[in-house]
């Protein structure tokens, strides 16, 4: 292994998976940390772990200064930087190659490509990936009724910078279409500096389902399987789950090509993920988006190929190529995630923070947590909420669900509201113990299982 002393430029469950990889490796690692998260567990975990900045993400975990001049004093040769906060700027990645230090993940200019949605939209239409119809960008309010009339309703308008389910408004019909495209334009300048919008067929009945791809430095690509990612709150994912049920052969097998297509024409390096929707109407697949980092549900793919996706990272990035062909990657049996957060569901999934009193997550077969909580930590309020992803494997679907059931109703926690009992009551819906559902489902269930809490 090249690589000796990895600087992880992140928090919460994240880092604490990056410094076990390292670990396997053996590897050293630097926790990054803010100063609310000098007690956290990465920073136990890791060798050593280095404040870059005061509590809030502008000045620490977004801070691209703060974080390389700590990675350059400690003398790290490589850099990990998780998924969220900079992992997709190309900013970081190339001011990583300016210092010297190995950037963990694709080359700034992959990142750039597919950064912007607008971007990797046309790199997928130019190499025969389908795309869900919709326009190149959409400046004025003339411009985008023009543009809906060619579409239809109902519509997505996106932001091109957008990310992680933020910057997308659905338009039902023609008289809300200049407010929604107002604000959508003022949200996308606050969130991501970026007021660049677009349009989107909205499709009613879809299923999002995504492949993971690994690429190495010599152009190799093999895809891992794809996941099924159709529990979404919000245009966030709740609950995902691989492989994808209920999908045919063909289509299976046409969705995971199209993925490795697009990865080999941009000589994608390092993990990545290439994100499509399902047109259960029609029996067609669109590309979405392509996320240039490992992602928050990689586990349930861990846990159906034997494959430790990060250690795969850290592999790749010290120049070891990959050490599986796609002959040698199968799947067996069925891996379930949720993603559990410090939110009141029944208050609107307020959000809640503050000191977690009990922390009992459960053990036992098929049963893995990937978390950075333990009993009397904080959970700050500056950060994403996520306290743990639980992630459960059964030889088929149906046993993987029984045990999700059982795993949820033994999981406690005190001290702040999470979304676990949520996560009960969705667990035993009907609908999700068949499989299949699409991503409208979670939203038109909500308020029943609300009401159940
Ligand atoms: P995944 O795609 O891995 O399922 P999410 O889409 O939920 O993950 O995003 C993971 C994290 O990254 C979340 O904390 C999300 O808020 C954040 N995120 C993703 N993209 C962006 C972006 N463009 N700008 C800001 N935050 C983002
Ligand atoms: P983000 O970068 O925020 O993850 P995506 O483009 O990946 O944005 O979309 C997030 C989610 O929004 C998808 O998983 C899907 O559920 C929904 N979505 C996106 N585009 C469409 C569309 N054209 N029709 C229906 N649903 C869509
Ligand atoms: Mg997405």
């Amino acid at each position: 292994m090249a690589l000796k002393r990895v600087f992880i430029a992140n928090r919460g469950e994240i880092a604490v998976r990056v410094i076990r990889a390292c670990r396997v490796l053996g590897l050293e690692t630097i926790a990054a940390v803010s100063e609310a998260d000098r007690d956290s567990l990465a920073a136990e975990l890791a060798d050593r772990a280095m404040i870059i900045g005061p509590a809030p993400p502008a000045e620490s975990y977004l801070n691209i200064a703060a974080v390389l001049d700590a990675a350059v004093e400690a003398g790290a040769d490589a850099l990990h930087p998780g998924y969220g906060f900079l992992a997709e700027q190309p900013a970081l990645a190339s001011a990583c190659a300016e210092r010297g230090i190995k950037f963990i993940g694709p080359d700034a200019d992959a990142i750039a490509a597919m950064g912007n949605k607008l971007a990797a939209r046309r790199q997928a239409r130019e190499i025969g990936v389908p795309v869900v119809p919709g326009s190149a960008s959409v400046r004025t309010q003339e411009d985008a009724a023009v543009v809906a009339a060619e579409i239809g309703y109902p519509l997505l308008i996106k932001a091109a910078a957008g990310g992680g389910g933020r910057g997308i408004k659905i338009v039902t019909e023609a008289p809300g279409l200049d407010d929604a495209f107002a604000t959508a334009s003022a949200e996308a300048r606050a969130a991501f500096g970026d007021e660049t919008l677009y349009m989107e067929r909205y499709v009613g009945n879809a299923r999002h389902i995504e492949v993971q791809v690994l690429g190495d430095s010599e152009g190799g690509v093999v895809h891992v399987g794809e996941r099924d990612c159709s529990v979404q709150r919000r245009y966030q994912k709740v609950v995902e789950e691989a492989p994808a049920p209920g999908l045919s052969d063909a289509l299976r097998g046409d969705i995971r090509a199209a993925a490795v297509t697009l990865a080999e024409a941009i000589r994608y390096e390092n993990a990545g993920t290439v994100e499509f929707i399902v047109d259960g109407d029609r029996d067609a697949f669109y590309f979405l988006e392509m996320n240039t980092r490992i992602q928050v549900e990689h586990p349930v793919t861990e846990m159906v190929t034997g494959l430790d996706l990060v250690a795969e990272q850290l592999r790749i990035a010290g120049g070891e190529g990959l050490t599986v062909a796609q002959s040698d990657i199968r799947t067996q049996g069925h891996a379930i995630e949720c993603r559990i957060t410090a939110e009141d569901a029944a208050a609107g999934f307020q959000p809640s923070p503050g000191r977690i009193e009990a922390w009992e997550p459960p053990v036992g077969d098929g049963i893995r947590v990937d978390t950075h909580c333990r009993a009397g930590d904080v959970v700050p309020p500056f950060y994403d909420s996520l306290l743990a992803k639980l992630i459960v494997t059964g030889d088929n679907r149906l046993q993987a669900v029984a045990r999700l059931q059982a795993a949820l109703a033994r999981f406690t926690v005190t001290g702040v509201s999470t979304t676990i009992p949520f996560l009960r009551l969705l667990a035993c819906q009907l609908d999700f113990v068949k499989g299949g559902v699409n991503t409208r489902w979670l939203e038109g269930n909500l308020e029943d299982l609300k009401g159940g809490i």
